[in-house]
């Protein structure tokens, strides 16, 4: 494209947001009042699994869709049995006018537990707090799902009518098992999608006075296997000892894990990653990651950089976790297990990484009696979801509608979301939350006192309206 051209393309889409924008309402305090409304319904409903929840809370969002014109035939349950518990995924469909592929989004209406004891307040008696709504769920993930159904509720009153389909897409065990997330993906409206917005990956994160807020596009994923190694020993007295010993030989076994690296690699997502990274860390930690940019073998840099846990963004890690042997304090033992969990980058199979750590034990471990990695359990593997500069640009036009010039570069997180059932199935997903929590004092969740800054879960509903209605135009 020549420049002129460019310029004459941006000067069309600027006309065409104009023309958006002018026929959009603006997001009303009695918009607000729903969104918080919503929140604070969906989060009071105590969807862990196991409670058998999953179903009342479908059931709060399609009274509040019948109410404002959603149709039975928009909106379907997807059941699904996960450990003889009745749960279900829910596809709503906005109706577009026109026949390109439909645009998911995504959310889960799961949450995780709440250890008794640990709260300041009853994890699901929602508690308003100095500008904060508390409860398991508030950000995690029931702040995008409420942001999601009010902004639907909103279009289909305005009676708005995308130029394509748009799904609402959540899932009922995300936390747990992603059964229901596997059974919504070959859902036949879901399947057909272009690609996936995740309203429970990317998001932003401000200092406390709301200055500094950066946001990510999670593009990739890190996925995990966990391996065992066993070393065996046909044991015997311990006032005899041999040379051929099971625990040592599982000390040999660490040992290889401790010195084993995988080789840095860089794919289109963690390339700029790792430069503005590099940017922005003075000193060693910095300078090594621009040496490693250069020059993905140099171990002197590697052995720096591997210091700051950032680094693991560059290869694939494998850790001992867990470590038990032996059968009395008086025998030799028979056995040696040790627990390996690994994070994996994308492209990397599970089975190399076992064939990795297998030939790096049998070199490691001296004698014919080499222990056995087996594989435990591991999350799916998925590939990294190609840059869409139109769509990225998009999202960055929505988050700058709330923060204006605040930077949104992708990013690859270390695994545990529904993007990556998407991914692996060949829908391409992008993390595209924007609720901006305070840095470190708000990342809460699973944890104790999980709270979610009402300020910025307003926000998420201009980020919606502004991102559906130009993707949808
Ligand atoms: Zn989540």
């Amino acid at each position: 494209m020549t420049g002129a051209a460019r310029t004459t393309r941006a000067a069309a889409i600027a006309a065409a947001l104009l023309a958006t924008s002018a026929l959009a309402a603006p997001v009303t305090d009695a918009d607000r009042a729903l969104g918080r409304a919503v929140v604070t319904e969906l989060v009071a409903i105590p969807t862990v699994k196991g409670n058998g929840q999953v179903p009342t809370l479908i059931a709060a969002i399609e009274k509040r869709l019948k109410a404002a014109g959603f149709v039975d035939a928009d909106i379907m349950r997807v059941p699904v049995s996960v450990d003889g518990e009745a749960t279900a995924g829910l596809v709503v469909r906005l109706a577009g006018r026109g026949k390109a592929k439909p645009i998911a989004l995504l959310g889960h209406m799961d949450v995780v537990g709440a250890v008794p004891g640990s709260w300041d307040t009853d994890p699901f008696k929602p508690v308003e707090k100095d500008g904060y709504l508390y409860a398991r769920g508030a950000s995690d993930n029931k702040a995008g799902v409420s942001a999601l159904v009010t902004t639907f509720i909103r279009l289909k009153r305005e009676k708005w009518v995308p130029s394509r389909d748009l799904l609402l897409v959540f899932s009922g065990d995300e936390e747990t098992g992603m059964q229901t997330t596997k059974a919504l993906v070959k859902h036949p409206l879901v399947a057909t999608a272009e690609y996936a917005l995740n309203s429970d990956a990317g998001g932003g994160s401000m200092e406390a006075d709301g200055s500094n807020p950066v946001f990510a596009i999670q593009s990739a994923e890190k996925t995990f296997a966990t391996f065992r190694i066993v070393a065996s020993n046909k044991g015997g007295h311990s006032s005899a000892p041999r040379p051929d010993n099971a625990i040592f030989d599982a000390a040999d076994a660490i040992q290889a894990v401790r010195t084993l690296r995988f080789p840095a690699a860089f794919n289109e997502i963690t390339g700029p990653m790792v430069e503005s990274l590099a940017a922005r860390s003075p000193g060693a930690f910095g300078s090594a990651l621009k040496t490693l940019l250069a020059n993905p073998q140099d171990e002197a840099a590697r052995a720096v950089a591997e210091r700051n846990p950032e680094s693991a963004l560059m290869w694939t890690t494998c850790v001992p976790t867990m470590l038990a042997g032996g059968n009395a304090p008086n025998a030799l033992p028979q056995t040696a297990d040790v627990t390996v969990n690994c994070r994996i980058l994308p492209g990397t199979s599970i089975e190399s990484v076992q064939q990795t750590l297998q030939a790096a034990v049998d070199k490691g471990v001296p004698g014919d009696a080499k222990p056995k990695v087996t594989l435990d359990t591991a999350g799916t593997a998925s590939p990294v979801s190609p840059v869409r500069p139109e769509l990225f640009a998009a999202i960055r036009r929505a988050v700058h509608a709330n923060y204006p010039g605040a930077p949104a570069e992708p990013a690859m997180s270390s695994g545990g979301t529904d993007g990556r059932e998407f991914r692996s199935q060949g829908i391409p997903t992008y993390g595209a939350g924007s609720l901006a929590m305070v840095r470190v004092i708000d990342s809460r969740a699973h944890g104790a006192n999980e709270r979610l800054l009402l300020k910025s879960f307003d926000k998420e509903l201009v980020f919606w309206d502004t991102l559906l209605r130009d993707l949808g135009s």
